[in-house]
Formats: C-alpha cells, structure tokens, sequence
C-alpha cells in the first residue's frame, strides 16, 4: 500500500525541494520572488535552472516544457530535450536560466483575436515562480504566462496573476487602515470538479462523444435520476479503482485531492481538493482535469467534462469557492460577531458591490456553447447573478441598511432524539444550492462556472472587481478624521446601494427570475447575449483602471469567445449533420425494409391475415425517415448560413438562434425514432445502455 505522506508532492519542486537544493541565498532570493514579486535576476535563475533540472533528471525526466494556458483555456506544452551534445560525441544534460525564465513558443498557431494579424507571430512564455514547477510523463513542466511580441497577454494565466496584484495592493491598504501590515494579500480558490465516466467501448461508438464531448442525439433512458440514489451511494468498483488511482497520481503532484463522491446524475462523479492560492489552484485543476482522463483510459473509461453530455440529465459544473486572505487570517472569517466585526464588513461590502456591478463579466467569464445548456435549467443555478448570505449575515446587513438593532440568530443545538448520539451546535448559514453566488460560512461559492471552464477568466473578474471596491473604500475613508465611523459609513452606503443583488430564496423558481427583473438585474440567457459586454465602457474602465486587461487585450477577447462559440457549435451540427444522414437515417430506413419484409412474409405465409401493427410502425419510420430528411436539410441550410456571415457576433447569432434550433427539431425526430426502432437495428449505444453500466 503507498504511504500517502510519501508520495505526496514527490514530483513537484515544492519549496520543501527547492530549502533542500538550492544555495542558501538563492533559496532567499527565489523566496522574495515568490512572496513579494521581486524580479528574479539571470544568476539567481541559473543556479535554479540548474537544482531543477538535477532534480528532474534523478527523478526520471528527460524533456521539460514551458507550460501555459493560451485562450483556448486548456494547456500547451511543448517538449524540449535536455541534451547537450558534446564535441566527442556524448552528451550532457543541461538548462540554464533564460531556458528556465522565458520561452519563445511560435504564437501563430494559437487564438488571438486579431493580435496576432497586428503584431509579430512570435510569442513568449515567462515562467510563473509562484506556481511550482512538477514532472509530469518524465517532462519537467514549468508553469508560465504566455505573451505575444509586444506584451499583450495571449493566455488565461497572465489577467489573473495582474488581478491577484491589483486585489493585493488595495487589500494591502485597507489592512493598513486597520492597523496590520502585511507585504501581500493572496485570493484563494477551491475548485470542485465535476465529471461523468462512461465506458470506453460506449465511447468509440459514438462519433458525437468522439468530436464534440456531448450527445447530439439520445431519447431519455428508462430510469433517470429520480429515484436520487446515485448522489453520494456507493462507489462501483471500476469507478472506486479509477478514483484511487487518480487520487495518488494526484497527490505525487503535490494537488490535494481530498473529496470525492457520486454526484446526482447517473454516472456522473466529483473531486474537490482542498484549497489554495489561486493560480496554484487554477493550475492543479487543469493538471487534475488532464489526469482525470489518462487515468480513465487505464481503467477502460472516458472521462466526460463537457457541460451537458446528455440531455435530461444533471450536467457538470465546478463549483469556485473563493476567498482572500493575508498568511494568518482568511479575511472572510465572520468571526463570532460580524455585526462588530468591522474590517470583515468591509471585505464584506466589497464583495456584495463588485458582484452587483460586475454581474455582467461573471456572467461572461462562465459563458461557453457547453454551459449555455446548463444555466437556468433545473439543476444549476439561472443565468441571473444573485448572492445568497444566510440567515445571520442577511441580518446583520438588514440590520446595517435600515439602521436597527441587530439580534443574533439564536444558537439552536440540533438533539436527534437519541442518547448515544451526540447534540451539536446548528450551522447558522443553511445551504442554499440554488444561489450561483453563496456565502458558506467564510468563503463564497461562485457556483455557475462549467466543468469544462479555465476558471482564471472568473477569479480575474471576481479579483478585479474586489479590488475596484477596495480601491473605493480606500478612497472614501482617506483622510477622515473619525477611520471607524467614515469606514462604517462605507460599508453601509455600499450595502444600501446593492442590496438588490443579495437573494436568500429559490433560485431555480420562476418568481425569482420575475423579481429579478424588477430588482434589474441582468438576464444573460446565452453566450451571444452576454459576450458583448465585455466591451462595455464600464468594463474597459475597469481592466483598464488596474492594469489587468487593455482594451486592445479585451477586444482580442470578445474576438475568440465568439470565434470558439461558432466554431464549436459549427462542429455540432456538422457532427449531428453527418450522423443523420451516414448512420440514423440508414438504420430507420433500414428497419423500416425489415418490417416492410416481414409484412410481405406474413401475406405470403397466410394471406388473410393483416398485419396491423407492422404497418402502423412501418408509417411511423417512414414518417420519421421523411420528417428527418427535411430536418437535416434544414439544418445543412442553417450552417450555410452561418458559413455566409461574416461579422463575428452576427455569426454567433446565426450559429445561436438558427443552427442551434434546427439541431434541437432534429434532435426530437430522431430521438422519436430510437425508441420505435429495435435495440438491434440502433446503430449507437443509447442512454440506457451508457448512462447504466457494472
Ligand atoms: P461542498 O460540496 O459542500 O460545497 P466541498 O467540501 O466539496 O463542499 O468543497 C468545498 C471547497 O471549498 C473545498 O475545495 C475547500 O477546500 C474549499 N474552501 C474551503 N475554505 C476555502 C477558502 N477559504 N478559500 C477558498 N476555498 C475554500
Ligand atoms: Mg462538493
């Protein structure tokens, strides 16, 4: 059995690693890097290029890899061997600094939203000090930034790493005001993962699965999820080794894997690791994500990470609870009596303010082709932002807003009526699934994001936005001669002002969504809606403001959204296009033969004999069959459409109200079929078969 503590973070050049290898000073000098955002010079980076590169070589590697997250927002890696070749022919092997520090990828090959058509192909990768380098398939992987000629941001990695600064700098300050000073304020992220695992014989046999991860065709499976036995019920067998096996090869990454569960759809699981400092969090979720797949296909499964893979069913999201905290203290802890806790109101206020006037880059920041099918259906939160706090924090800021006493929720200890169990204390934050933006207890769930997301996108816009609030507050208070009762003022205008984004009812009911609209709160129904705020004045200002985003950098943004939204659903409805007509279509037409044949049979055999209930099934696949030509030929006329336009957003628009709805009549007539056509004569593997399996 492996000892945990043993391989945990074995292949990750931790700090314990890099106390353990490197020089005393350049251990201090790396550290400062790391800590305080000090720059790293050339003699430091080579003595730590050089421990690195032993390090990795004892431990198996033979390449490394600058790696990054491009706008695609999964991660790239290029491979390089370490090999020195020498004069008499042997080799040696080698990495210096600047191999360590910078990178040179070919920036061509990647989305840039018109950057690139603008500014020289060439790109650079900066290496990333605060997020540790680790081996991964004997290539030792430097996490880094990646950035086009001129120094636009060309990845995820790069808004988020200057947001973190931005939130520091103004968190930094207001600490200050209150007495405690720090060198650095961190955000800290937990991400929890949500997946379905299928069979991989299953897989292969669906070319939709195969080129866009989610079924385009499917009727719904005899038993769904209603009986509600899957959430949190016992782990199957393959699906337990599958776990196990993730779990240490997660841990030698140093990625504290620590939760894992059944969730609510059939086949469908989740991993949350404990949390940490964003970037370090974002990186080990994508790491986990990738592993989350290899180590499927050892066990005979395909790890699904699409949004929606099947319709009718729970899709996956991951869930980013949130926080901010100084090295001793996470500045979201209420404490026992948050009415009088004043520096927390403050973070407090920030938060509630930064949501209810950034609703519109949240909502962008978790805005795919994937999750659009997600949002506002019955089983994650709607498309509207709202922040749940609870029964006591919703109090306290009543009690703020509306100038009255504040009276405490009563501690209520919960007795379950028998002796030998224990009595405990109630939680006094319920849950509220419902809410995508919650407040747990000292932290927020930021629960909208899709499984499939690089969640840097949101933690940029959350850190940015805190930071604006904080930069506010700084504002407001400078100078006062009374800091409590100006700071206390802040909070209370700030709350008054955006009470109407906090909710503590359902948000899955249909009042709410009308309520919302009352309160004004932004409805962004689809990506097409909600991407061109992105380049609303206020959010321009807002990037702009803490050097996180130009609006040259955001404007390549708002390009590749789009693009990726057309071109994904382009694939769709090319893949559903071609299975009609290559595979669904036959199989009806197909079938219908057969019946067609057994009814001449039947008159052959006795020929007064009718066979009624041939041909009535007969009709109906014909029907169908004619019903799906029409169908499909639509759906062809809609892609040409959209091939036709040009202007990106009108082409989103296309692909959303015209592609999007011929797939969906498509989708009805096919799925009709399969459940009149004979399992045999089915050419894909269907819902019940997939979504059910030992
Ligand atoms: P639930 O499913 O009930 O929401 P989980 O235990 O599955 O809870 O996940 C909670 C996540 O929140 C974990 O990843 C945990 O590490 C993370 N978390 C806890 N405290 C913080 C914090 N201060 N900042 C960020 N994330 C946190
Ligand atoms: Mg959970």
């Amino acid at each position: 059995m492996v000892q945990v503590a043993d391989i945990y973070g074995d292949l990750v050049f931790n700090d314990h690693t890099m106390q353990e290898r490197l020089p005393r000073e350049t251990y201090k000098a790396l550290r400062k890097t790391i800590r305080e955002g000090e720059p790293l010079n050339i003699e430091v980076a080579n003595v730590v290029a050089h421990a690195m590169k032993e390090w990795a070589v004892e431990h198996g590697a033979t390449h490394y890899t600058h790696w990054f997250q491009p706008l695609t927002g999964i991660t790239s890696e290029k491979h390089d061997a370490f090999i020195n070749p020498q004069d008499d022919g042997r080799a040696i092997m080698s990495f210096n600094g600047k191999e360590l520090i910078q990178g040179e990828p070919d920036a061509s090959s990647f989305p840039s939203g018109g950057l690139r058509a603008t500014f020289e192909a060439r790109g650079y990768t900066a290496w990333d000090p605060t997020s540790y380098a680790f081996i991964k398939d004997e290539v030792l992987c430097i996490p880094t930034a990646f950035c086009s000629y001129t120094g636009e941001a060309l990845d995820k990695k790069t808004p988020l790493l200057r947001s973190m600064e931005a939130i520091s700098h103004e968190a930094c300050k207001v600490l200050h005001r209150f007495g405690t000073d720090v060198p650095r304020v961190v955000t800290t992220v937990g991400a929890e993962q949500e997946y379905f695992l299928i069979k991989e014989s299953d897989y292969e046999k669906r070319q939709d699965l195969i080129l866009t991860g989610r079924t385009l065709f499917g009727a719904p499976p005899c038993k769904g999820q209603e009986l509600e036995e899957h959430y949190f019920g016992a782990i199957r067998p393959t699906v337990n080794e599958f776990m196990k096996e993730l779990d240490t090869e997660l841990w030698k990454l140093g990625v504290a894997a620590k939760t894992k569960h059944n969730e609510v759809a059939p086949a469908q699981h989740e991993l949350a690791p404990l949390f940490t400092i964003s970037n370090r969090a974002i990186d080990h979720n994508l790491l986990t994500m990738e592993l989350m797949k290899k180590v499927a296909s050892r066990h005979g499964l395909v790890c699904l990470q699409h949004e929606k893979p099947f319709e009718g069913i729970n899709g996956s999201g991951k869930h980013n609870n949130w926080s901010i905290a100084t090295d001793d203290e996470n500045l979201l802890d209420p404490g026992k009596t948050p009415q009088s806790n004043l520096r927390f109101l403050v973070f407090l206020a920030a938060v509630i303010g930064a949501v209810d006037d950034y609703q519109d880059l949240l909502r962008i920041s978790v805005a795919s082709a994937g999750n659009d099918h997600r949002l506002g259906a019955n089983e994650a939160p709607p498309a509207v932002i709202s922040i749940f706090l609870g029964d006591e924090l919703g109090r306290v800021v009543d009690s703020i807003v509306n100038g009255k006493e504040y009276t405490k929720v009563k501690d209520v200890y919960m007795d379950l009526g028998v002796d030998a169990l224990p009595n405990f204390l109630r939680d006094n934050t319920d849950r509220n699934r419902t809410s995508p933006f919650a407040f747990t207890g000292n932290k927020f769930e930021f629960r909208m994001p899709g499984s499939q997301v690089n969640l840097s996108d949101a933690n940029t816009v959350l850190n940015t936005a805190v930071a604006k609030l904080l930069h506010d507050f700084n504002t407001a208070v400078e100078g006062a001669d009374d800091f409590e009762k100006a700071a206390f003022a802040w909070v209370r205008e700030t709350l008054t002002k955006h009470q109407r984004i906090v909710f503590n009812g359902d948000g899955y009911s249909d009042e709410w969504l009308d309520e919302a609209e009352r309160r004004g709160l932004l409805n962004l129904k689809s990506t097409v809606d909600a991407t061109p705020h992105l380049l609303d004045k206020k959010n321009v200002d807002l990037f702009g403001e803490f050097g996180v985003l130009s609006e040259v950098e955001l404007h390549s943004r708002y390009e590749v959204k789009l693009e990726q939204y057309s071109k994904l659903l382009n694939i769709e409805g090319q893949t559903m296009s071609h299975m009609t007509k290559r595979k669904i279509a036959p199989a009806v037409t197909a079938y219908a033969t057969e019946v067609a044949e057994s009814i001449n049979a039947k008159h052959m055999a006795c020929a007064d004999m009718e066979p009624a209930a041939d041909k009535k099934l007969l009709r109906k696949l014909n029907d169908g069959a004619n019903d799906m030509s029409d169908a499909v030929d639509k759906l062809d006329a809609a892609l040409d459409k959209a091939h036709a336009t040009t202007d990106a957003l009108e082409k989103a628009r296309v692909y959303h109200d015209d592609v999007l709805a011929a797939m969906d009549d498509l989708r009805v007539i096919c799925d009709s079929m399969e459940s009149i056509v004979s399992t045999e004569a089915w050419p894909i593997p269907t819902y019940n078969k997939i979504l059910f399996y030992c």
